[in-house]
């Protein structure tokens, strides 16, 4: 039987295994401390652990944080990087830098089930989801990589796969992400998850009292358009999505953010904007657009710069916060929509 990792337990669960291993809950905590807060994952080095402790739970466990196979700089100052995981899937985050904010952009999934139309991850399919440990991992490794002393300051469940699809593994992640006093330390507000408007879970999230941000992959102002896009939207209209935007609790000065992937002659004109801005309407919202990225085989374009601006100026001239999210990272594969990630087996076999 495999070992379990402890990379991806809550620190409650670290202190419950501590007892089980016949020493106190103290000891639990400081495991959370040395592996979440001082990111250290070899137990020798966890000096205060006593020996017989440290001895047990090398038996019984393992800690582990993915090693990225790959790290593929981009000329924007990005960064892929590409894990491996045990059985051989590949997933990637992404690293974006912007003066003092560092953007990591995180998997939840390897490739994702949702199929929508425009973006290179649907075309995978779902493999599988990922643990709390392989999401949490991706945050602790990439953190490992920047020099001495920095962090990645924003982490946003924007990469391969669907967040609220692998619910469980998202929440405890979440939680890991953000306990005050063991966890990894992040203020939920500069935590976004991104969904194609799972209702259940959006109001699931809600619920759990977690105040990370909500973000909505939108993408269209009509159900017709919008289940032309995205499959999803059959099971959860618009109008049933912006209900629940609208129950999703934020505090006093939070927003709900949505993307819209700007598609020519699908979703662009002026009374797309106009559309936009009426469903907006009574929602604490803040637009981002993001201008379609390309990949061999897609059957959409980006719209020329003129357009894009013009339906800005829609959102903007009715008061809502707009801005246009030129992807980073279009040079190494690592821009929204573009992550597939061959799995390691499959290359294998093939070579
Ligand atoms: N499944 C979640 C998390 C992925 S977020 C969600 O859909 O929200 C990735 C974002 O990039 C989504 O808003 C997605 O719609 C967008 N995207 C996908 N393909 C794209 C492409 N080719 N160009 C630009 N944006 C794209």
């Amino acid at each position: 039987m495999s070992r379990a990792n402890l990379v991806g337990l809550l620190p409650s669960e670290l202190e419950d295994l501590a007892v089980e291993l016949g020493a106190s809950r103290y000891r639990g905590r400081q495991l959370a401390t040395w592996m979440y807060r001082k990111s250290v994952f070899d137990l020798e080095a966890m000096t205060d652990l006593p020996r017989d402790f440290r001895q047990a739970l090398a038996e019984s466990a393992v800690v582990e944080v993915p090693e990225p196979e790959r790290e593929m700089p981009s000329a924007d100052g990005s960064r892929k990087l590409v894990f491996v995981l045990n059985g051989g899937s590949r997933i990637s985050s992404v690293l974006m830098p912007d003066d003092e904010r560092i953007t990591l952009c995180v998997s939840t999934q390897v490739g994702c089930g949702f199929a929508c139309g425009f973006c290179l991850t649907g075309v995978m399919g779902l493999e599988r989801n990922l643990t709390a440990g392989e999401i949490v991992g991706q945050i602790l490794a990439a953190n490992r990589l920047l020099e001495e002393g920095r962090r990645a300051t924003h982490i946003v469940f924007m990469g391969m796969g669907e967040p609220l699809a692998n619910y469980a593994a998202l929440v405890k992640a979440v939680r890991i992400l953000t306990d005050p006093k063991l966890g990894v330390g992040y203020s939920p507000r500069r935590i976004t998850v991104s969904t194609v408007g799972l209702v259940p879970g959006i109001d699931k999230l809600g619920r759990e009292d977690l105040k990370v941000n909500l973000a909505i992959s939108l993408h269209a102002t009509t159900d017709e358009v919008r289940t032309r896009l995205m499959p999803v939207n059959r099971s959860f209209d618009l109008a049933a999505l912006m209900a629940a935007v609208k129950r999703y609790p934020l505090a006093s000065r939070q927003r709900v953010f949505f993307e819209y992937v700007m598609l020519e002659d699908v979703n662009d004109t002026v009374e797309d904007a106009q559309r936009l801005v009426r469903l907006l309407r009574g929602v604490k919202a803040k637009v981002n657009l993001i201008p379609f990225n390309d990949w061999e085989g897609a059957r959409f374009r980006r719209p020329p710069l003129a357009r894009i601006l013009a339906f800005q100026s829609v959102l903007l001239g009715a008061g809502i916060t707009t801005t246009v999210r030129w992807s980073k990272g279009e040079d190494i594969g690592a821009a929204c929509g573009q992550l597939r990630e061959p799995s390691a087996v499959a290359t294998v076999r093939a070579g």
